[in-house]
C-alpha cells in the first residue's frame, strides 16, 4: 500500500529521549499532516469495518489519539483503558512487568459487554507487554480481542515504522 511509505516518513525519530540511548518514535510529527494521519485512521477502518467489532480499547495516553477516530469511523464503542487512578468509577486492573519497574493498566466495569468483539489501538508495540495486559483485562470482562492495531513496530522491524496487526504474530496490513 503506497500510503505505509507516507506513514513511515512522518514519523520522527528523536534520539536520547526521555533518557540517554533510547530511540524514541513520535507520532506528532504525524499528526500535524492532515492527509497522513487520515491515512492511518483509514487504512486501520478499511480493515476493521464490517467485521463486527463493538469497541476499539485505546491504550493511554496515544491509543486515545488514533483509536476514538477508528470507533467512530466504523460505529464502534471507545473504552479508555487507562493508568491507574484516572477512571471515576469502578475498575478492574491489570499490573504488568516494564524493563524497569511496573505499571498497571485500568478499565471501568460494564464498558464491554460478554463477547463484545474488541481490537486494541496503540501507537507502538516494543515487547508486547503493554499490549498483552491490555488483551488480559479485556478477556477477564470476557471481551472477544479480535486483533491488536498499532502504527509502529518494534523491533522486529527493526525500528521501520509500519501498521502491524497483532493476532498470534505480528503482520503487517494494507501492503
Ligand atoms: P511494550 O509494552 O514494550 O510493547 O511498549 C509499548 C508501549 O510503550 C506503548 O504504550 C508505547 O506508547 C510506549 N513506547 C515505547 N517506546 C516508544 C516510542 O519510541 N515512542 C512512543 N511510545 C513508545
Amino acid at each position: 500500500d503506497p500510503r505505509l511509505q507516507g506513514i513511515s516518513d512522518a514519523i520522527r525519530v528523536v534520539p536520547h529521549f526521555p533518557k540517554p540511548g533510547i530511540m524514541f518514535n513520535d507520532i506528532t510529527a504525524l499528526l500535524l499532516r492532515p492527509g497522513v494521519f487520515k491515512d492511518a485512521v483509514d487504512m486501520f477502518v478499511e480493515r476493521y469495518r464490517g467485521m463486527g467489532i463493538a469497541a476499539v480499547a485505546g491504550i493511554e495516553a496515544r491509543g486515545f489519539i488514533f483509536g476514538p477516530a477508528i470507533a467512530l469511523a466504523i460505529g464502534a464503542k471507545f473504552i479508555p483503558l487507562r493508568k491507574p487512578g484516572k477512571l471515576p468509577g469502578e475498575v478492574i486492573s491489570e499490573n504488568y512487568t516494564l524493563e524497569y519497574g511496573t505499571d498497571c493498566l485500568e478499565m471501568h466495569v460494564g464498558a464491554v459487554e460478554p463477547g463484545d468483539r474488541v481490537v486494541v489501538v496503540d501507537d507502538l508495540v516494543a515487547t508486547g507487554g503493554t499490549l498483552s495486559a491490555a488483551i488480559k483485562l479485556l478477556e477477564r470482562a470476557a471481551a472477544d480481542v479480535v486483533e491488536c492495531a498499532c502504527l509502529i513496530g518494534l523491533p522486529k522491524f527493526k525500528g521501520f515504522p509500519i501498521l502491524l496487526t497483532w493476532t498470534q504474530q505480528p503482520r503487517l496490513i494494507g501492503s
